[in-house]
């Protein structure tokens, strides 16, 4: 195989320049040519001018902008066998033998059929005399290879589409200043967002923003009079202090007999029945809009590099595959495959099987649901008569992080729903020392959800010595039953030294939960932590707003982040900005590695380079600083470039909670208190700390804990993560296959037309 197409069909989303950049680059340094296909299928269709070469330089600086610069287009002539015959013609008149497709299920409906037909519309075309007989021994199968871009997350065969978590922040910063204002004039809001037959977006900004109420097509109100049902929450809310009210509708929400429920139709009914004044915002295309989350970035990058491997592989020879993303690991899933199970739900849904729709849109999705329904509730269940009502102390632990107030407010509402009266303690371990402890209700936790620092306060300070009979007395004192710490390092390290002393103090023989929240991304058992997205999407912005400014001046910029020795948030803030260099403390740097970087630099501004881009980790090296980088590239930069350095510092830690570290922090809290429970009553009740493994909510006995870390650098010694350097490696600088062309960039820009970005910047 030597050439492919790239296109980028239906709605657009966030992220698919990401992936255009990624294909293009990894085809590249793989002996493989892209031609883009500008305007979707409507450009295969028309084919000319349409269908261009693209090379390394043509997505240089294009991984930040929404939207998509190849242009998509929905595509009538398609629809028709006829439309897609042309499309076959341009296609091997390109020397074109496999595509890649970034598109929703429609665009992939699409893909599907062209590749079923593609043998005999390329016999009709040799029948017609268009093309010569060779041609259907030539390109005897099509390879397609899909792309879930679409911000509904609406497609099987990946737990995220490109854009779904972008359009997912627009949703949520939205519905956050809705509610600031909702709250000022006690006001009720009634918010639609996109999703026509899919709930994801509204069910997951209701989490993440601590919605009063939600209507999903998958699950509609199980009651026929649901109006009644939602204006006595709502009312009762009110009642107990709640300032506003927001009710997120999904654009495609209906009630249990199939009938439309519009934003309009609920803001009547707040009127009428509750007589509140009430507004209705149809987010409608903002949530399209924008540049990408880090996580579409990366995502995307991901999925595009994947997409060359698996177009190399012999998997596609019969059947069109989606790569996707599925409990952290990227997959393969054959295309017929994905669309039959996404039709499925659409059919469930049609046929009013909501129990069925449910079931094929997963767990996280089921689980999330229950979890808003006891969340929205205005008031808790009352205790059961008769149950055990255990006390469970709830504490932040370690340095701050966004969604450390998140799971703190979920843990304490889902814990006394359950009957349970839960406890606060103030100022990490130094409170439990202390015994700052006191009891928090229902209402105390109210509007933490989207705050971000740690309204319980936390620290660094890690108990010894005689700190542990000071907390094993409160322990004793409060009744507690079991202890669930939401922190970073030192918090870990702090539950840690209280599970090693269980044989002197009997009162830590209670479960002990950590939850994984820093933004370092260092804790053992959880892939994720909760802060680390945040962190990421305020390096981003930050990185990008540095690069416009140095686009002006001829600039290397040397940007330190944060992580501690744990180079996680380095190595994914440099590829989702594009960086040409990541520093970080599990690589380490060398002099000879100094020496190349100045090398790569200085060959790059001759060529005409405007942008520099390095990310350190703030530990890469001792004796290799951040000023030490900089001062050696503004020496051996000379004429050619000047260099500046931006430590990024504390904005890293602050900021309101990402989308996803709001979902997160929530999910894992409410399983956290599951496990307490089930833990309480056991004979011999385990510690834990919680985690995402693979995808899946999983808890790592704390036994196991010592010896999975690497205590001198304070982070696991296994990081999953490290296994994308290589496609960061790729991405960022032409390697051997690509320099052939970044070399000879003159003479091939003279040969091919000007495409919209000429940006060599990147
Ligand atoms: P999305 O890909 O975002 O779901 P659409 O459903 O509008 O968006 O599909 C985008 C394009 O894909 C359509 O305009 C059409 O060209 C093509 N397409 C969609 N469905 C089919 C189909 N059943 N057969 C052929 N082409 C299709």
């Amino acid at each position: 195989m030597k050439r492919i197409g790239v296109l980028t069909s239906g709605g657009d989303a966030q992220g698919m320049n990401a992936a255009v950049r990624s294909v293009v680059r990894v085809a590249l340094e793989n002996n493989l040519e892209t031609y883009a296909i500008y305007e979707g299928y409507q450009g295969m269709v028309d084919g000319g001018s349409r269908i261009r070469p693209f090379g390394w330089n043509d997505v240089g600086g294009i991984l930040q902008q929404g939207g998509t610069s190849i242009g998509s287009a929905r595509c009538q002539e398609f629809r028709e066998r006829n439309g897609r015959r042309r499309a076959a013609f341009n296609l091997v008149q390109h020397g074109i033998e496999g595509l890649v497709i970034i598109g929703g299920d429609g665009s992939l409906t699409g893909a599907h059929i062209l590749q079923k037909e593609w043998r005999s519309l390329l016999q009709e075309l040799v029948d017609e005399g268009q093309l010569g007989p060779e041609a259907i021994i030539q390109y005897q199968s099509l390879k397609i290879i899909g792309l879930v871009g679409s911000i509904d997350n609406d497609m099987y065969g990946t737990d995220m589409t490109i854009g779904a978590d972008t359009a997912l922040h627009r949703i949520v910063d939205a519905v956050d200043a809705i509610a600031s204002t909702a709250a000022s004039h006690q006001r009720s809001f009634v918010v639609e967002v996109m999703g026509r037959r899919c709930g994801y977006l509204a069910l997951m900004s209701a989490l993440a923003t601590g919605a009063d109420w939600v209507l999903i097509p998958e699950a509609p109100p199980n009651v026929d009079n649901w109006e009644d049902k939602m204006c006595s929450v709502l009312a009762k809310g009110r009642e107990v202090g709640r300032r506003d009210s927001i009710v997120i509708v999904a654009e495609g929400a209906q009630d249990r007999y199939g009938k439309p429920i519009t934003s309009q139709y609920v803001k009547e009914v707040l009127e009428d029945r509750l007589g509140e004044d009430t507004r209705v915002t149809v987010l409608g295309h903002v949530q399209r809009g924008g540049s990408p989350s880090a996580f579409d970035r990366n995502l995307s990058t991901l999925l595009g590099a994947d997409a060359i491997e698996a177009m190399l592989s012999d998997e596609t020879q019969t059947e069109p595959l989606v790569i996707g993303i599925q409990g952290n690991v990227i997959t393969r899933t054959p295309l017929s495959h994905c669309l039959e199970k996404t039709w499925g739900v659409a059919e469930a849904i049609k046929a009013q099987n909501y129990d069925l729709a449910m079931n094929l849109r997963g767990r996280s999705f089921r689980d999330s649901f229950q979890i808003v329904r006891t969340m929205v509730r205005a008031v808790p269940h009352d205790p059961k008569p008769g149950q055990r009502r255990l006390r469970v102390a709830v504490m932040n632990g370690g340095g701050p992080s966004p969604g450390m107030n998140t799971a703190v407010r979920a843990a304490i509402r889902l814990g006394v729903d359950k009957g349970h009266i839960m406890l606060g303690v103030k100022n990490g371990f130094r409170g439990l020392i202390d015994g700052d402890i006191s009891e928090l209700n229902w209402m105390q936790v109210g509007g933490w959800a989207h705050r971000g620092g740690s309204e319980l306060g936390t620290n660094r300070y890690i108990p010894h010595n005689g700190d542990f009979y000071a907390i094993a007395r409160n322990l004793e004192e409060h009744q507690i039953d079991a202890l669930l710490m939401i922190g970073g390092w030192a918090g870990y390290q702090s539950v840690l030294g209280m599970y090693e002393q269980r044989k002197i103090f009997p009162a830590f023989n209670i479960p002990l939960i950590c939850l994984p929240a820093t933004i370092n991304n260092n804790l053992p058992g959880a892939e994720l932590s909760v802060g680390a997205d945040t962190a990421l999407n305020s390096i981003i912005q930050a990185v990008d707003k540095i690069k416009q400014s140095a686009v002006a001046s001829k600039r290397t910029f040397v940007v330190q982040v944060m992580g501690h020795y744990c180079g996680y948030l380095a190595l994914m803030s440099a590829m989702a900005t594009g960086a040409e260099r990541v520093y970080m403390h599990e690589e380490g740097v060398t002099l000879q590695d100094l020496v190349e970087d100045v090398q790569q630099l200085q060959d790059g501004f001759k060529k005409g380079k405007r942008v520099g881009l390095m990310i350190r980790n703030e530990m890469a090296n001792e004796i290799y600083s951040t000023s030490f980088m900089s001062a050696l590239f503004e020496e051996e930069g000379g004429d050619l470039f000047d260099v500046r350095q931006a430590i990024l510092g504390h904005l890293q830690q602050g900021g309101d909670p990402s989308p996803f570290d709001r979902i997160l922090a929530t999910r894992l809290a409410a399983k956290s208190i599951d496990f307490i429970e089930d833990q309480v009553i056991s004979d011999e009740p385990i510690s834990a700390c919680i985690g995402l493994l693979k995808g899946e909510i999983k808890f790592t006995d704390l036994e196991d804990v010592p010896r999975m870390l690497d205590l001198e650098h304070s982070r696991p010694k296994k990081q999953w993560w490290l296994k994308l350097r290589e496609v960061a490696g790729i991405l960022a600088q032409p390697g051997p296959q690509s320099r052939k062309e970044y070399n000879n960039l003159d003479d091939e820009k003279q040969k091919r037309p000007k495409t919209r970005m000429e940006t060599i910047d990147d």
